[in-house]
């Protein structure tokens, strides 16, 4: 791997940032020191820069030459709800919170491929450097295509990248279709009749319908989903009861689906609805569902995915991307911006070798090697994907 020469030379200022971002961490849609920086940062490279969008995000605009053509390029803010236990020097100041999904690399990335793409200005059109608050659940995502992104600052294609503890740094995996899953929620309420727990008989008991609905559940996957095709029914919580001689009157269940095919989440979530309804009749039962779809699934587009794995490839070589890699039922709220426009989501190489921690771990921390690689491949994507710069097309 080679990174090209204005992002080698901003190496140790990109570490510098992404330890201060670390330092800092901010959670969803209260990021406003982050974006501060970051605006901050991208009018020092001379950028326009536009701010307050879906709250906390900003959006940096870099012009060359007259074409009408534009790309987009997308990193997130924000961080977690967790109390850091790396023991890094630039461990979170900020009690209860921390980096730990990496969007601090994610963020110095970005800034380092728009100082690097307006140091070269090596293409002609718009590269759009977009920052998104609140990916970890509240979908600042959506919020920012909701509130005109696509239509204020028009591009083609929209890119997104995660970093990935589980790939060696210096490696790129990315594939065509889904990479990572669609996230619902659902909730159960079941309302039978509260009774004395040795006289069953006069009561009708939900904790035993949530016994029989915990197994019924699990035949979805099992019993009505092609064996080649791929979903997730996880029952998370189960709340009834507070004591020994008492059949509660209400037991509530929680949990989540996972899928990456919408006919695959349609038939779960009929199915989820048939069966309670089903099991609450069998049971003598009222019970009610709440079906909620939190994220889509990421769904990478043919030809920007081509596009992605030619940068990809320019820069790493062949032997270090994996074109097929397994998907993930994680999800991303990047997907929200894939289903307004075409565009590829890559995972970049982050480990540091065996027990290195995940993400969503307290003691993980971004890995600093990979810096040099996600801007250059941002560059390096953009700059292909955009008219040549004219003066170059002139003297070529
Ligand atoms: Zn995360
Ligand atoms: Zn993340």
């Amino acid at each position: 791997m080679k990174a090209l020469p204005e992002i080698a030379a901003l190496d140790a200022d990109m570490r510098a940032w992404r330890h201060h971002l670390h330092a800092h961490p901010e959670t969803a849609f209260e990021e406003k020191a982050t974006s501060a920086f970051v605006a901050d940062k991208l009018r020092s490279f001379g950028l326009e820069v536009h701010t307050g969008i879906a709250g906390t995000g900003v959006v940096g605009v870099l012009r060359a030459g007259t074409s009408q053509d534009a790309v987009g390029m997308r990193a997130d803010l924000d961080a977690l709800h967790i109390h850091e236990k790396s023991g890094v020097a630039h461990a979170s100041q900020h009690a209860g919170k921390m980096h730990a999904c990496g969007h601090d690399g994610h963020t110095t990335m970005l800034l380092g491929a728009a100082r690097a793409m307006a140091q070269r200005r090596n293409f002609d059109g718009t590269a759009y450097f977009i920052f998104q608050p609140a990916e970890e659940n509240e979908g600042g995502g959506r919020v920012m295509v909701q509130e005109g992104l696509f239509e204020r600052f028009p591009m083609k294609a929209v890119y997104g990248m995660h970093n990935w503890p589980e790939l060696p740094v210096g490696k790129i995996a990315l594939r065509e279709g889904p990479l990572m899953g669609a996230y619902d929620i659902f909730e159960i309420v079941a309302t039978g009749r509260g009774a004395h727990a040795a006289m069953p008989h006069l009561g009708r008991d939900p904790m035993l319908f949530a016994a029989h609905l915990i197994n019924a559940l699990q035949t979805i996957v099992a019993r009505n989903i092609h064996p080649l095709e791929s979903g997730v029914v996880s029952v998370t919580q189960v709340h009834g009861g507070d004591t020994w001689n008492v059949i509660p009157q209400e037991v509530v269940l929680r949990g989540t689906v996972r899928t990456f095919e919408p006919e695959i989440q349609d038939l779960i979530e009929q199915r989820i609805g048939e069966i309670v309804k089903g099991l609450a009749s069998t049971f003598d039962m009222a019970a009610t569902l709440r079906y909620e779809r939190r994220y889509p699934a990421t769904i990478n587009s043919p030809a920007e995915t081509r596009h992605a794995l030619a940068a990809a490839t320019a820069l790493v070589g062949a032997e270090n991307v994996d074109t097929d890699p397994t998907p993930s039922m994680g999800s991303e709220d990047f997907a929200f911006m894939l289903q307004a426009k075409p565009g590829c989501y890559i995972w970049l190489g982050g480990s540091r070798g065996a027990g290195t921690p995940n993400l969503h771990n307290p003691h993980y921390d971004f890995n600093d090697d990979a810096l040099a690689i996600g801007a250059s491949y941002w560059v390096t994507l953009a700059e292909a994907q955009l008219p040549a710069q004219a003066k170059v097309r002139a003297a070529a």
